[in-house]
């Protein structure tokens, strides 16, 4: 600070100093003298503490560069000034007070001078403070602080204060340089603002969901306890950004662009992935642009806001609960509706195998009514008895057939094959848990869309995965394990369903795919139709199914379905 004195000072001190140095001889020059004398010893050397925009002020009140004001001039200067300037002796004994001093007390000067400045003193500055300035200046510094003076009207006013202590040439302190404004409007202003903000504070913490007022460039103007709360989920990872990134990536907009172009939207949906166990949180968005009223100078004339200064509220209700509900009961309706497939299934089993049984005796009685007829003479009588059992056989098998149900039709819609097998994962799980069985599924983390037909898919899916924990119970290992994956190859998607249990002998490989092939030690409920099934299906979906050769740690079902392929009408 004085380097900085040092270059700006006016040339005037110099000559001052020269004509009237503060010394402790000094009796009582004439008050022009008194302050120049004062300034100018304070100016050469400003205590410790004092702000420099003070020190800037006083040299510009005597005027800087090559056009310095003559003392008359400067004293005329330091009368005029909009500050309130006094000086005291070193016991706080008022020798002179400025214009502005007498304005701001409302004593005239003559009625100050010799008094102490405690004249103006409020019984509701503590004592602690006064203790603090004095100590303050006792040490040679520059005290700046808040007092609450008393005008000579007995109005009080909040005096921002700083005085420095001036010292004669033996070092001590010779007169105290006060001056003071009146931040009293400023104080009621500050209190008001204050209280405004602690309002809406108070009334955005009471609200139950996420609000924060953003900048263009995502800073943080305002948050509420919700926003917090969040912040504290994340473990310190800003909510704002993470919010920014999903609205980008799950909804296309862009935040700190609606921002700048002073734009909302409403009702975006998003899920945010919490760190630990925080699993997946669902919110609904929405963004009103707030146009705040500008502070600058410039703005005084109602000039608007640049494009960088609007401001975004962003509002996230926490949605989780509801999302988790709707997906609960997608399951619910899910488990419902392979329920109802599955007994469809049974039926079909069921009666797919009467015909089946069926047919063999029919196979038999016509070739004994051939050999028969063959035979001639008295066995026609026979024969056509046994024809006549043929054609009721017939007309049997017919009925039967007749009777079986009709796999329903089912509109072909774009599937997402990692999406059907994590549903049917997630119906499932509590037979996978009974059975102790270990889960590995890794799906793909981008797999092609295709058209297909979502039930029978998730039904097929249902009865592998109903294979591998039948497999499992079936097998001998302590650690049962369940792998699912998938992955996206040229034109088709792979899955991969693997279970360590016994596996499949070579020579059967092909024929688990016939109808009504079952190899289970246990078949109850079990028909041996789930891997023909599966087989139409696949084949419906322009793909292939095959139980893995190279795999020998369990069995390995390995289905690709087609991606390319037109769904036919
Ligand atoms: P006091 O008994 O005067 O002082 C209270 C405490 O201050 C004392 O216990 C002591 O610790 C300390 N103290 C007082 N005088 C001295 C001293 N000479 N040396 C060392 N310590 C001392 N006060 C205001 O209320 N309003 C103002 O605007 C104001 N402006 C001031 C401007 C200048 C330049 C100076 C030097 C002082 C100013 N003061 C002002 C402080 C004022 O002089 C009084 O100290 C204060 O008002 C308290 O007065 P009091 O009578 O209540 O208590």
């Amino acid at each position: 600070m004085k380097v900085w004195y040092r270059n700006h000072r006016p040339l005037w001190f110099d000559l001052i100093l020269k004509e009237t140095p503060v010394s402790a001889q000094d009796t009582s020059p004439s008050p022009p003298e008194r302050v120049l004398n004062v300034l100018g010893a304070f100016l050469a050397a400003p205590p410790e503490g004092t702000p420099p925009e003070l020190v800037e002020e006083l040299a510009r009140i005597g005027g800087t560069g090559g056009d310095p004001l003559p003392p008359s001039l400067f004293f005329e200067a330091v009368e005029q000034s909009p500050l309130a300037i006094s000086i005291t002796d070193a016991k706080a004994t008022i020798l002179y007070a400025n214009r502005a001093f007498e304005a701001l007390t409302g004593y005239a000067r003559e009625e100050v001078i010799g008094c102490n400045e405690s004249i103006l003193s409020n019984n509701a500055t503590p004592r602690s403070v006064y203790e603090q300035l004095w100590r303050t200046i006792g040490r040679r510094q520059t005290w700046t602080g808040t007092l609450v003076n008393r005008t000579r009207a007995g109005g009080d006013y909040l005096a921002e204060l700083i005085i420095s202590p001036v010292l004669d040439d033996a070092g001590e302190p010779r007169y105290f340089l006060g001056m003071q404004r009146d931040v009293t409007k400023m104080h009621q202003l500050e209190a008001a603002l204050r209280q405004q903000k602690a309002r809406i504070e108070t009334v955005l913490d009471a609200a139950p969901v996420i609000m924060v007022l953003l900048d263009c460039v995502g800073r943080v103007i305002l948050d509420n306890q919700e926003y917090k709360r969040l912040l504290g989920d994340l473990r310190g990872r800003e909510p704002l950004e993470l919010f920014a990134e999903a609205l980008r990536a799950q909804a296309g907009v862009e935040l700190l662009a609606c921002c700048g172009a002073g734009e909302g939207f409403k009702d975006v949906e998003l899920s945010l992935s919490l760190p630990g166990s925080g699993g997946t949180r669902w919110f609904s968005c929405s963004a009103t642009p707030v146009d705040e009223s500008e502070a600058s100078a410039r703005s005084y004339f109602g000039a608007q806001p640049e494009r960088g200064e609007h401001r975004l509220l962003l509002l996230a209700n926490d949605i989780t609960q509801r999302r988790r509900e709707i997906e609960r009961a997608h399951l619910e309706n899910l488990r419902a509706r392979l329920a109802e497939q599955q007994l469809m299934h049974g039926m079909r089993e069921a009666l797919a195998a009467a015909i089946y049984q069926i047919q063999g005796p029919l196979n038999l009685i016509q070739a004994a009514a051939g050999m028969m007829r063959s035979g001639g003479g008295h066995a026609d009588a026979l024969a056509g008895m046994l024809e006549q059992i043929s054609r009721s056989g017939a007309e049997t098998l017919a009925a039967l057939s007749a009777a079986l149900p009709e796999e329903p039709r089912e509109a072909g819609v774009l599937v997402n094959v990692n999406t059907l097998l994590r549903q049917v994962l997630e119906i499932q799980t509590e037979r996978l848990l009974a059975n102790g069985i270990v889960v590995d599924w890794r799906p793909a983390p981008l797999l092609p869309e295709f058209p297909g037909h979502k039930n029978q898919l998730r039904a097929m899916f249902k009865q592998l995965i109903d294979n591998a924990i039948q497999a499992l119970g079936e097998g001998r290992r302590a650690q049962r394990e369940l792998r699912l994956s998938t992955r996206a190859l040229d034109g088709e998607v792979e899955i991969l369903i693997e279970d360590n249990g016994p596996g499949i002998a070579p020579e059967e490989r092909y024929r688990v795919f016939e109808p009504f092939r079952s190899g289970w030690r246990n078949r109850r409920g079990r028909a041996g139709m789930g891997l023909a099934l599966a087989q139409e299906i696949v084949n419906a979906h322009g793909g292939s199914i095959e139980v893995d050769p190279d795999f020998t740690d369990g069995c390995r079902i390995r289905l690709s379905l087609n991606t390319a392929r037109k769904e036919e009408r």
